[in-house]
């Protein structure tokens, strides 16, 4: 049987502002006192992983041993099947500018553009199905762990469209719609993300009666 969260502290293993007051904001209304790892001091593991599952569990395990507490974790990014799941765990990588494309640091437009190169070079049949992932870990002490997976599925489009959202929102249409995530009012997103999948997976099982 899962091991389940009781209403005691729970430690957030990002250092992340934006995903801490988000994360923060889905278990409070559980009781659960959330702590974030930059506040605790806790280091960052490098993602040495080749699954979201594995980062997500490689996360959470190290901020549960250094803290002693129960600690939840997140990993997530995009998947398209026609490149064999690419860049799926390298999807925030894509976004480095190398030394020859400017300075340093991540370029979202860069990285949709690699992966639409990609796809072009298989011809204009090339399927542009794809799918957002998000893998919630919680981690125990003891060594106890629950993983919970969520998906978006949709399409690839060209050129990027809206300014909402961050990362390859610009380039997602989910199943269902004809606007990207980057066009949606944030709300909409919100409540057919993969984050949100995977939240109500953990909610239900967590928290659930
Ligand atoms: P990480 O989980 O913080 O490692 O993020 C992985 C990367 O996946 C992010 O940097 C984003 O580029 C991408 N990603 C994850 N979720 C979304 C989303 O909801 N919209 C757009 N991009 C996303």
């Amino acid at each position: 049987m899962t091991r389940r969260l009781g209403s005691g502290a729970l430690v957030i293993a990002t250092h992340n502002a934006g995903k801490l007051k988000e994360i923060g904001a889905l278990l409070n209304p559980y009781g659960v006192k959330c702590l974030s790892a930059g506040s605790l001091g806790l280091p960052e593991p490098a993602e040495t992983g080749t699954t979201f599952v594995q980062n997500a569990l490689i996360k959470a395990r190290a901020a549960a041993a250094a803290s002693g507490l129960p600690a939840l974790a997140d990993d997530s990014g995009l998947a398209v099947a026609a490149l064999d799941g690419r860049p799926g765990v390298y999807t925030a990588d894509w976004a480095e500018r190398q030394w020859f494309e400017g300075a340093p640091g991540r370029d979202w437009y860069l990285a949709m553009g690699k992966v639409e190169g990609l796809l072009q070079a298989q011809g204009p049949q090339v399927s542009r199905t794809a799918a957002f992932h998000c893998v919630l870990a919680i981690a125990w002490p003891d060594d106890a762990y629950a993983v919970y997976e969520g998906q978006a599925h949709g399409t690839l489009v060209w050129p990027p469209r809206g300014s909402r959202g961050f990362g390859y929102d610009p380039v997602f249409v989910p199943q269902h719609g004809d606007q990207t995530f980057g066009e949606m009012e944030p709300e909409a997103k919100h409540g057919i993300s993969h984050r949100a999948d995977a939240f109500a997976k953990l909610v239900a099982e967590q928290f659930g009666g």
